[in-house]
């Protein structure tokens, strides 16, 4: 009991998210595990990640990429039933420290979205480059 590590033996003794306290899990599957982001963007905002630490989504296997897709779509439908001001989300990965990664074990944020959240969303991910956000 305890962290992943504890359930995943190959992964990272510093790597935050492999160490993270099983309590945090929201969802699991055989690859991949679910928990809400520490610092939401907006309430909601959930993190998915593979059981091994890789660091970058191109080091998925197919497994995990079906594994981690898996808990999206049933976060996604836990969420819009929970919440009816949800009217979108943004799902992204930063693959890379120039890409914006800050926590190098590869994962998935899916970032619930409400009507008048800001005040022109135009562009949504475009923003990775504020002045490019808006076309
Ligand atoms: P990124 O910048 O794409 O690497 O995203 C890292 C994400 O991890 C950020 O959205 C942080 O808010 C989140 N985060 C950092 N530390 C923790 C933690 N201990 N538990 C959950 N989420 C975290
Ligand atoms: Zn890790």
């Amino acid at each position: 009991m305890g962290t992943i590590r504890d359930i995943w033996r190959v992964n990272l003794k510093d790597c935050i998210f492999c160490n993270l306290d099983q309590s945090r899990i929201e969802k699991e599957n055989t690859y991949a595990l679910s928990f809400k982001d520490l610092y939401p963007v907006t309430k909601g905002h959930t993190l998915f990640i593979p059981k091994r630490h890789v660091q970058s989504f191109f080091d998925l296997n197919i497994n995990e990429k079906e594994a981690i897709f898996e808990l999206l779509e049933l976060e996604r439908e836990k969420l819009i039933e929970q919440d009816n001001l949800i009217t979108g989300f943004n799902i992204g990965i930063n693959d890379g420290s120039d890409a914006g990664q800050t926590v190098m074990h590869c994962h998935v944020h899916l970032i619930p979205r409400r009507n008048g959240d800001m005040s022109d969303p135009r562009g949504g991910v475009r923003g990775v480059i504020p002045e490019k956000q808006s076309y």
